[in-house]
């Protein structure tokens, strides 16, 4: 049971109760009329020998049975008779006795959900995942090289479950200093401690550093880091429903949870040297964009600031997908100019297909392709904000 929001003045406040709980087999009365009460913060004991129907009742309880009659209430809410995920969703977890597993499941399955769950993720939304890289393994003869500092602020979550599920196949955390080639052919990258990973294909991911990564390998990339600055307000009267809102001069908005965010293009002179936030835009050019689209706007408090670098591909600002020119194992994710989060489904799956099959099979990525910049051919993207 979740007790965190138990403050001193509510612990009187009953958080688990059962009424007159009845559990009757065929005639044998297992549990008859329980009736408790749990408080907040309070830790209870059922004591009893063999039999006494200390286990029936949590399994009345964490909705592993049905009651005969009675019922069980959870913050004054009826949860008898609701499966055990909907009364742990609602915040009851059960641990048990004797260890349980999916009988259903794999090892690996219960293994990934145990540390899935304990992470705050669900299950479900590991599938795709998990198929993927069911379907990449067998690619990679060596282990995998993923690098997570969050440059932009994102953190890297595809690569922490990566790690999770596999984490004998990962070096992460470590920078790609050097591209180890023989001929076209990347041999191993070289990282910063030293250590070489041997790969049969190497990926480009690296995000607003791609052109420093690709240099590596005698590459020109067009992809420059780019600052944005993202400001968190408050508004006690701002508009309760509202969706992303784009003003004609770049500046965007949006709800966030409780809060709102704004942000607004590159503006001239900008300083993407570091991450330090500009917050003379705030003043100069958001907040009279904000309160000019919504007066509510007019008062709003900040609340909080943070700064991130883009991958502006500066030759059309749209993504570098695909094989890398001139070195047949090395391959480009890169200039996604501000979008790319949006993108990663297919970029992935695209990516995926390529390392695999050797072609896109699901969805035709090569007009992303590098050939388009030696070839002069920009698709240009007009909306980055
Ligand atoms: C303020 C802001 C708001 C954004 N809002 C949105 C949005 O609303 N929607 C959207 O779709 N996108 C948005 N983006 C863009 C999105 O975050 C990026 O396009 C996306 O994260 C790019 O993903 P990536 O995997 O290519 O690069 P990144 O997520 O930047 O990952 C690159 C990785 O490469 C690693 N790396 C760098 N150099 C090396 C090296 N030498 N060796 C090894 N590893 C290295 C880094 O540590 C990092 O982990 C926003 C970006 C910013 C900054």
């Amino acid at each position: 049971m979740k007790s965190e929001n138990c403050a001193a003045e509510s612990r009187v406040y009953t958080i688990l109760e059962t009424q007159t709980l009845v559990k009757e087999f065929k005639g044998f009365v297992a549990v008859d009329g329980v009736s408790l009460r749990v408080r907040c913060g309070e830790i209870h004991a059922l004591i009893g020998p063999n039999g006494a129907g200390k286990s029936t009742t949590f399994n009345l309880i964490s909705g592993y049975m049905a009651p005969s009659s009675g019922s069980v209430l959870l913050r004054g809410q009826p949860i008898s008779g609701l499966p055990p995920y909907q009364i742990n969703r609602r915040g009851l977890s059960r641990s048990f006795q004797v260890t349980n597993v999916f009988a259903n499941m794999s090892v690996w399955e219960n293994l990934r959900c145990a540390v899935l769950w304990s992470s705050g993720q669900r299950y479900a939304i590991d599938s795709h995942i998990t198929r993927a890289i069911r379907d990449l393994a067998p690619l990679f003869e060596h282990r995998l090289f993923l690098s997570a500092t969050p440059h932009n602020g994102h953190p890297n979550s595809f690569a922490t479950l990566l790690e999770i599920l596999d984490p004998q196949r990962f070096t992460r955390g470590i920078d790609v200093e050097a591209v180890r080639l023989t001929g076209d052919h990347v041999d191993a990258l070289v990282l910063e401690n030293g250590e070489e990973v041997l790969c049969g294909k190497a990926v480009n991911a690296a995000g607003p550093a791609a052109a420093h990564v690709a240099r590596m390998a005698g590459i020109e990339l067009p992809v420059k880091a780019e600052k944005r600055s993202i400001f968190v307000f408050d508004c006690k009267d701002g508009p309760a429903d509202m969706p992303l809102i784009i003003d004609p001069n770049g500046v965007y908005f949006r709800p966030e949870g409780k809060t709102f965010i704004a942000g607004a293009p590159a503006t001239a002179g900008i300083d993407s040297t570091t991450l330090d936030v500009d917050y003379g835009l705030f003043d100069e050019i958001v907040w009279p964009t904000l309160a000019n689209r919504v007066p509510a706007f007019e008062a709003i408090k900040l609340q909080g600031a943070w700064a991130g670098y883009y991958e502006m591909n500066l030759f059309d600002h749209n993504a570098i997908v695909g094989k890398a020119p001139n070195v047949e194992n090395f391959y480009l994710a890169n200039g996604f100019s501000g979008h790319g989060m949006q993108q990663s489904p297919a970029v992935g799956r695209g990516m995926a297909e390529l390392l695999l099959v050797g072609s896109y099979e699901e969805l035709d990525l090569s007009p992303l392709g590098y050939d388009r910049i030696l070839a002069n051919e920009p698709i240009v993207e007009l909306n980055v904000i």
